[in-house]
């Protein structure tokens, strides 16, 4: 290397200028952090959702309203794509949601399943629902079963996450560090 003449072809192709790299070429932890603090300055779950499907831990994410230009922008330089789906409400109402995820065949699966559909879940809808949010299927089981029955978890814990644990859930301790761990990445973003 150090014999490189300094006339290298690709010296010529790669500019050393600092000036001309500008915003998107910078640190990517840096760039990761600054859109999380302006979605969390917007809304904290919002931002932890983008996180949590950012990384992966949920395959896929909604928001329960339309999202402005600027706040898209920002999920999609997170690395995530996504849709908006309309549901309509008991009293006919119609309300736009959008849901965002690493892999746009998973917002093609939501939006074939829910998209013009009811707000109110079947049993049915509601497994696929959890499947795609990366809820515990026991812990959607539960709650079909019996709505927000109490579990052992601490009060922050529950919190924490997006789904409300079955009562002695064996999946719900592997996925809490991580939720815990993405809230401590929003908060300090
Ligand atoms: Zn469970």
């Amino acid at each position: 290397m150090a014999n490189r003449p300094a006339s290298a072809p690709h010296a010529a192709v790669r500019p050393r200028t600092r000036t001309a790299s500008g915003p998107l070429r910078r640190d990517p932890a840096l760039r990761r952090a600054e859109l999380l603090r302006s979605l969390r300055e917007r809304d904290e779950d919002l931002a932890l959702l983008a996180h949590l499907t950012a990384i992966g831990i949920k395959p896929l994410s909604r928001y329960e309203r339309p999202l402005t230009d600027p706040l898209r922008s920002e999920l999609v330089a997170l690395g995530l794509s996504l849709g908006v789906c309309s549901r309509r409400t008991e009293a006919g109402g119609e309300v736009e949601e959008t849901v965002f995820s690493r892999h746009s065949a998973l917002i093609d699966v939501y939006r074939q399943a829910f998209d013009n559909g009811s707000l109110r879940l079947s049993p049915e809808l509601g497994r696929l629902e959890g499947y795609l949010f990366g809820f515990p299927p026991c812990c959607v089981a539960a709650y079909f079963d019996r709505p927000y029955a109490p579990n052992s978890l601490s009060r922050e814990d529950q919190a924490t996450l997006f789904h409300w644990a079955c009562d002695g859930c064996t999946i719900t301790p592997f996925l809490l560090p991580r939720y815990r761990e993405a809230l401590a990445v929003v908060r300090g973003a």
